[in-house]
């Protein structure tokens, strides 16, 4: 077999990174590797509009079954990487060994498992795959009273989705207020009220202590406290951790849990690259190492990295951005959350459509936008460019966000 680009993991960042390739004029072959089952599709539907029954499986494809023909892609599809051979430049897979002149790992991350008595039994569901999502959804249809695990951004979409159809949703939550580690407190506070308009029980500061069983399945979510849940299913959305387990047996360098890499994704080894949910990189908005967990970094960075080995000029670094929707709420983030910011309201929390902005010196770091597609659009440039913003033009939610500008570029 004729060696080239191997890409393992076949998700946004690992199927970004092939059609980028081939766009930046990549002649060598391109094989890419998934241990599921499936074309490849987009996740964040898996807690939104599939689960609840708007999306159909083919609606979730990030790209048809032609495209890989004809961009001369090959997909290996239930085919698990094993092993890397770095001295070797081949990895193995389904006892096939692959010789690559770049390796990609774009192997993203798993859900997090608590490790609390009774946490195998039947309908305890996580959620990280098409497959976890069509199980969930199936269970839920028969389940009546459901307990939420994390107060996150995939345990909060679960329960929107949960609580729509009609199901007793309660969410456990460690720490004193939801999605602490996204959003700052008036975002946490206005996700409760609204999630509690539609029904959803929340207890906050409350330790998960164990499941209980009936007939196998669970019947009980029992807290530190002593109380003592009712449960048709149990959903546990508490964090994931990156797959660096084959980075790990190959030697490579792995920070702030996961694989380091520079700005162009390449690792500390020759010819090893990695990209999207699995990677740790600089990010120079927090100027810390971290991973990023979002379709936007997984997209950019596999952007970036083709760019990279196809010797163009690499994209300029945008602001990062995410999204979760919630009932009607449509929440868009750009630049990721920080302590001791300034703080400006656009707009009424009460009348469902504001943007809370973060400033550090009238520049703007994050903004966090319910129903205001204007401002979050906005917000991307203005934080990518540094600009300084006249701060009562900003709070004026009846003016658009950017004609708060008065000097476009950091000095
Ligand atoms: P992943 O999507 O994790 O894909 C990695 C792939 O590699 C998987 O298919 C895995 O099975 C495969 N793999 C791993 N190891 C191997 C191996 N050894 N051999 C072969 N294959 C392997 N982000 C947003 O921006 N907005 C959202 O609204 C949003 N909602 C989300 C909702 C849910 C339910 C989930 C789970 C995530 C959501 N995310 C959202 C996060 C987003 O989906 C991830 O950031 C993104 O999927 C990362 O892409 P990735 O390609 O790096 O990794």
């Amino acid at each position: 077999m004729k060696a080239g680009a191997v890409i393992i993991g076949a998700s946004h960042a690992g199927t970004q990174a092939a059609a980028a390739l081939r766009q930046s004029g990549w002649q060598e072959p391109i094989t890419l590797v998934s241990n599921e089952g499936c074309l490849p599709y987009h996740r964040p539907p898996l807690s939104k509009g599939f689960l609840s029954g708007q999306q159909a499986e083919d609606q979730i494809l990030l790209r048809g079954e032609g495209f890989y023909r004809d961009q001369d892609i090959t997909l290996l599809n239930r085919a698990e990487v094993t092993q890397i051979l770095p001295d070797r430049q081949e990895v193995e897979a389904g006892g096939a060994m692959l010789p690559y002149t770049a390796l990609i790992l774009a192997t993203g991350a798993s859900a997090r498992r608590l490790p609390v008595p009774g946490h195998a039994l039947e309908n305890i569901h996580m959620l990280r795959s098409l497959a976890d999502s069509r199980l969930l959804k199936e269970r839920l249809t028969a389940a009546e009273r459901i307990v939420i695990i994390g107060g996150g951004f995939i345990g909060l979409e679960v329960a929107a989705t949960a609580a729509k159809a009609g199901k007793a949703v309660t969410v456990i939550e460690v720490q004193d207020r939801l999605i602490a580690r996204a959003l700052p407190p008036l975002l946490s506070d206005y996700f409760r009220d609204l999630h509690i308009q539609n029904g959803v029980a929340f207890r906050l500061n409350a330790r998960l202590d164990r499941f209980e069983a009936e007939g196998g399945h669970v019947s009980h979510v029992l807290l530190a406290d002593g109380e003592r849940l009712a449960a048709d299913l149990v959903l546990v959305g508490v964090g994931s951790d990156a797959n660096c387990s084959l980075a790990r047996q190959a030697g490579l360098e792995i920070a702030a849990s996961g694989i380091l890499v520079d700005a162009c994704c390449t690792t500390s080894a020759a010819s090893i690259y990695a990209i999207g949910d699995c990677a740790a990189q600089f990010n120079d908005h927090t100027q810390m190492v971290m991973r990023v967990e979002s379709v936007q970094n997984a997209t950019d960075q596999a952007r970036t990295l083709a760019a990279h080995l196809t010797g163009k000029p690499l994209p300029a670094k945008g602001a990062n951005w995410f999204w979760s929707d919630q009932y009607s709420a449509k929440l868009q983030m750009a630049g990721i959350m920080r302590d001791g910011c300034d703080l400006l309201l656009r707009g009424d929390p009460q009348s469902g459509t504001f943007s809370l902005l973060q400033t550090v010196d009238d520049r703007l770091v994050a903004a966090f936008s319910v129903n205001r597609a204007g401002d979050h659009m906005a917000a991307r440039k203005l934080i990518a460019s540094g600009a300084l913003l006249d701060r009562a033009v900003a709070a004026d939610s009846a003016a658009p966000l950017a004609k708060a500008v008065v000097e476009m570029e950091k000095a």
